[in-house]
């Protein structure tokens, strides 16, 4: 059983798996907790920029054509204008599967000797201790990496202000043929369309800033006329989320 370790990472998300990753290529022990199981799953548009896709690269990770699909650039439109934008220097974002990233990352962190301990959450941090229930990990480091509510941020005392006011996101995935090599933003309806590839899939984001309700069948009727058409052909179960206003 794990005692102590150089880092410990709190969190196995994005952030977590990569400071992992970053961790070990400088040749430190780490542990990364996460109260979650591997593959994890979250709510989020699984855009990734050009900036993000050359992150990766410097952990050791080069995407396939196969893990998603590419966009060129973003489109903002409403219902008489549309804008948008390359990406500079010929840059290609790709729309990945949160799941696929996810594990893309586990493995890259495996591969690179981070132990991980899946189905553990991480109840307190003290001085240089990692508490997990009623064991203790020492750690030279300490990561919070534990996502927008964080709590490592609140033990750590650098907590700035609580606010009440919230956002209400959900997500859906539909099996459609791509029309664009764009993302979409669709601002009236607050709906973001992420061209995805693996048998010609979207995902489709609503983004209310006045909702009190998660009900999110109401919510498709706010769909622009160009995403309607697929609503007959969900491909996987809706996601929500609950968000501080202030997270993007
Ligand atoms: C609506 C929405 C849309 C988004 N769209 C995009 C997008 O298109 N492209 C993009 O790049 N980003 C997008 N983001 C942002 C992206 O999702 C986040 O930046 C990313 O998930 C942050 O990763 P993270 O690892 O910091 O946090 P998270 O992914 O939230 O991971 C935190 C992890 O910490 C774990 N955890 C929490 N507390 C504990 C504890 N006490 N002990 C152990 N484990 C704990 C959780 O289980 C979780 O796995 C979006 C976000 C939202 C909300």
């Amino acid at each position: 059983m794990l005692k102590s370790t150089d880092v410990f990472v709190v969190g196995g998300g994005p952030a977590g798996l990569a400071a992992g990753i970053a961790a070990r290529q400088s040749g430190l022990r780490v542990a990364v907790a996460d109260g979650a199981q591997a593959p994890i799953d979250k709510t989020c548009g699984e855009g990734l920029m050009p900036d993000g896709l050359l992150a990766l690269q410097g952990l050791g990770i080069t995407l396939k054509p196969g893990d998603g699909y590419p966009f060129r650039g973003i489109r903002f439109l409403n219902s008489s204008l549309s804008a948008d934008a390359l990406f500079p220097s010929g840059g290609v974002g790709l729309a990945v599967r949160r799941t696929t990233l996810h594990r893309i990352l586990a493995d890259r962190a495996a591969d690179a000797g981070v132990e991980f301990l899946w189905q553990t959450p991480v109840t307190g941090i003290s001085g240089e201790e990692v508490q997990l229930g009623d064991r203790t990990v020492r750690a030279r480091w300490i990561v919070g990496a534990d996502g927008v509510n964080s709590r490592v941020r609140g033990w750590a005392g650098l907590s700035l202000r609580t606010r009440t006011d919230l956002r209400y996101a959900f997500r859906q995935h539909y099996r459609v043929r791509p029309w664009s090599d764009h993302m979409e933003i669709y601002a009236e309806s607050a709906v973001r369309v992420m061209p995805r590839q693996l048998a010609m899939k979207k995902s489709a984001w609503l983004w209310p800033r006045t909702m009190r309700s998660c009900e999110s069948n109401r919510l498709w009727r706010r769909f622009p006329h160009s995403t309607r058409g697929f609503a007959a052909q969900k491909s996987s179960r809706p996601n929500a989320v609950r968000l501080p206003q202030t997270a993007r």
